[in-house]
């Protein structure tokens, strides 16, 4: 590339060149993450039919869920890339799609394409398990993990993976996943919103040529990344799984880098972090196409932090727990989990409590300092609504000033959540309540008689703020 290019040379400054210009590639059709094999499909044929791209059938799922790998490029270095072989895992796959516009387009940056598709060819597997994905569930349509079919390729997209890994007997492989919100960059309370690996590919982790490229390369995309996101890049444990594609295509010669996309604040369709993904993925094709990772070291690799999980959705440090005669002193989580509804198509969030104790090895995305509060379960209001409808009627806020966190009603809407802010109890449920391990988090936390928040399915309510945020109240019939 010469010199006066603009994307130039410079991992930060190119970078932050394709973050500036990113919209343009975004595909929209694709904004948040239960997009299923119906709504990519149209994509791939679209995209199969461009010129510089070659559409390869490869098979079926289990369902008969057609798989295709899109080619690009002409290079002698092939990079293999294959997403969401966990249906529940999406964030890589629409940024592969923001990749194929950004490689179609006819723009200025047109230099870097070339540069790139010249010294490599492209070949990536969108959604290798359409059946989890419909689901929006990690393992297959059978019930079987595929990360652990390497050995046996029971699953189609194994097979699938296999044979195309081994057919291009690809040079680098990029193992493209989402992994929980609840992991931190180290012993911090930074979110892993990236993190990676070169899987190991024996079990005394040894580092060969195949597994070194994959850790230089990777060195570089987390220097590029700390320019975004600092702090919050870390190392998946390497720990060796012999039934794992990511450690076999290793062993198989292809160096391997698996990407996971985490959490992070603010962004729970993980749309900011699958640009990071098409950024990340964008640099890896330049710098394998030009043979720059090389400058960087395994001790790059090896001084990222690594994952810990140690993060809950909400943690109340120093609250006063009331038990029998005694006053306990404790830290107390909650954690928010996802339900899927609507044919996996939209979720629901259900939340419990999740650690009690000394969490001082824990953070909270969410944290509250309860010193001289003291914590009880949240109170169900003594009167009955007939309908849902007379809930209008209601100041929601004023209730949870008294410590209410659940009205009873008559007849109770479908479903098991609602969206009016307290939880709704039919005439025989009960509300699920107390500062108990695992149990939904229904409480109220006083300061002397007066309620400073309320807790309703897991969602924090400061009932001074104006206008509380509860995502979602839960149903118990
Ligand atoms: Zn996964």
């Amino acid at each position: 590339m010469s010199s006066e290019s603009r994307d130039g040379d410079d991992p930060g400054t190119f970078a932050r060149t394709m973050y500036d210009d990113y919209e343009a590639y975004r595909e929209p059709s694709l904004n948040h993450r239960r997009f299923k094999h119906d709504d990519i499909m149209p994509l791939v044929k679209k995209f199969g039919e461009h010129p510089d791209i070659d559409l390869i059938h490869e098979g079926e799922s289990a369902e008969g869920r057609d798989i295709y790998r899109l080619k690009m490029g002409s290079g002698d270095t092939s990079v293999l890339l294959w997403s969401q072989m966990h249906g529940n895992e999406p964030t890589a796959t629409m940024a592969l799609f923001d990749l194929f516009h950004f490689f179609t387009a006819d723009d200025v940056h047109n230099d870097l394409r070339s540069e790139i598709l010249e010294n490599i060819t492209i070949h990536a597997i969108p959604m290798l398990n359409p059946d989890g994905a419909q689901r929006y569930q990690r393992r297959t349509a059978f019930g079987i993990d595929m990360n652990r079919d390497a050995l046996q390729l029971q699953s189609p997209g194994s097979q699938i993976l296999k044979r195309v890994r081994d057919d291009l007997d690809a040079d680098f492989g990029f193992n493209l996943h989402d992994q929980s919100i609840r992991y931190s960059a180290g012993d911090t309370p930074n979110s892993t919103i990236i993190a990676f690996l070169a899987p190991a590919y024996d079990e005394e982790r040894s580092i060969n040529p195949v597994r070194e490229r994959s850790m230089k390369l990777i060195a570089r995309l987390d220097e590029m990344l700390q320019d975004f996101i600092p702090g919050h890049v870390a190392t998946f444990s390497d720990t060796f799984e012999p039934r794992a594609f990511g450690d076999n295509i290793q062993k198989w010669g292809t160096s391997t880098i698996l990407v996971e996309s985490g959490g992070m604040k603010g962004d729970p369709e993980k749309q900011y972090i699958r640009k990071l993904n098409y950024l990340l993925l964008l640099e890896s094709f330049r710098s394998i196409a030009g043979t720059t990772y090389e400058s960087h070291t395994v001790e790059q690799y090896e001084d990222i932090p690594p994952n810990r999980f140690r993060l809950h959705s909400a943690i109340f440090r120093n609250v006063t727990m009331p038990f029998k005669e005694h006053e306990f002193e404790l830290d107390l989580a909650v954690n928010r989990s996802e339900v899927n509804i609507n044919g996996a198509t939209d979720f629901y969030k259900r939340g419990t409590i999740s650690e009690v104790g000394d969490l001082s090895t824990f953070d909270g995305y969410e944290e509250f300092d309860a010193s001289g509060l003291r914590v009880d379960s949240g109170k169900v209001y003594p009167d009955t609504f007939a309908t849902e409808d007379d809930l209008a009627a209601v100041d929601p806020v004023s209730l949870m000033r008294d410590g209410y966190t659940a009205v009873r009603v008559e007849e109770l809407p479908e479903g098991r959540h609602t969206d009016f802010p307290l939880n709704l109890i039919g005439p025989r449920g009960r509300q699920p309540a107390g500062p108990k391990m695992g149990r939904v988090a229904n409480l109220a936390l006083y300061r002397g008689d007066e309620v400073a928040y309320v807790v309703i399915n897991g969602f924090v309510v400061d009932v001074m703020e104006p206008v509380p945020d509860v995502g979602n109240a839960l149903i118990f019939r």
